[in-house]
């Protein structure tokens, strides 16, 4: 399981934008991590992938710790070995580069595994497998967040942390988003799912936590959420 608990995280010194946050990812599970814009989520995201150092993030108290193991202070690397890559929001990839050296670039393993884990992955996203040789930067938005989803992939990672896969994309490439998450998680891959798409998150998710102001105000199982009435009107802005 991978975990934080009681998480204080400063920027620069003086933002303080985690409040002691404590939420679990449990293996094979998705959990949903809702809430406004600056609530904190995408920092839960950097403390557990330990890209907080390059944002000038520091945990100044609780922890961060994969199967009861402290792994706060590891680097994005380390994570990675172990299991816990990143999609970073904003479809982070190589736009000069082809499709498939994107996808290389998420592997670390040997040859053989590559060339599996590249088939998996053009199983996955058949329009990468047609675009292979072209060039990353041409693709469209969705493709490229499959693109970003698709070389996280590349190491067969135990958790996938995702930081909005569904922003600024048309309402039938959300759907497509949303069902290779599932795909994804039906084979095993635990999920860190921040959305502002709070249904799209909460149909998926098997639990769900709302952050306000670098706290966590909710912390139910998601199809309980989704729900209730109040909760949909305060906290996730649903009718
Ligand atoms: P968003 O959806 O806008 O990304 P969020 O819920 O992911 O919001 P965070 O990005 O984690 O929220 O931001 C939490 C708080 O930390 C906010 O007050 C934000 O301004 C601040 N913050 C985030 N990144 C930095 C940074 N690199 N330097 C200084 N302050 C930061």
């Amino acid at each position: 399981m991978l975990a934080v608990k009681n998480l204080e995280v400063v920027y620069d010194d003086v933002v303080l934008a985690l409040r002691g946050v404590s939420l679990e990812v449990p293996d094979g599970r998705i959990v949903a991590l809702l809430g406004a814009n600056g609530a904190g989520k995408s920092t839960v995201l950097r403390s557990l992938s330990g890209l907080l150092d390059i944002h000038e993030g520091t945990i100044r108290k609780g922890g961060v710790s994969l199967d009861g193991d402290s792994v706060g202070h590891l680097r994005p690397s380390a994570l990675a070995s172990k299991g816990v890559r990143h999609v970073l929001e904003g479809r982070r990839i190589f736009k000069e580069l082809t499709v498939e050296e994107n996808l290389r670039t998420g592997a670390h393993t040997a040859r053989r595994q590559l060339k599996a884990n590249l088939e998996r992955v053009y199983g996955l996203f058949p329009v990468l497998a047609d675009r292979r040789q072209g060039q990353g930067g041409l693709l469209s938005g969705g493709e490229q967040q499959m693109l970003a989803i698709g070389r996280a992939l590349m190491s067969n990672p135990r958790y996938l942390l995702l930081d909005e896969p569904s922003l600024g994309l048309a309402p039938k490439v959300v759907e497509r988003i949303r069902d290779i998450i599932v795909e994804i998680n039906s084979h095993g891959t635990g999920v860190l799912l921040v959305e502002q798409n709070a249904t799209m998150a909460l149909q998926i998710a098997h639990h769900g936590y709302v952050m306000e102001n670098g706290r966590v105000v909710m912390d139910r199982p998601a199809e309980e959420l989704l729900a209730d009435q109040d909760v949909r009107e305060f906290y996730l802005g649903l009718g």
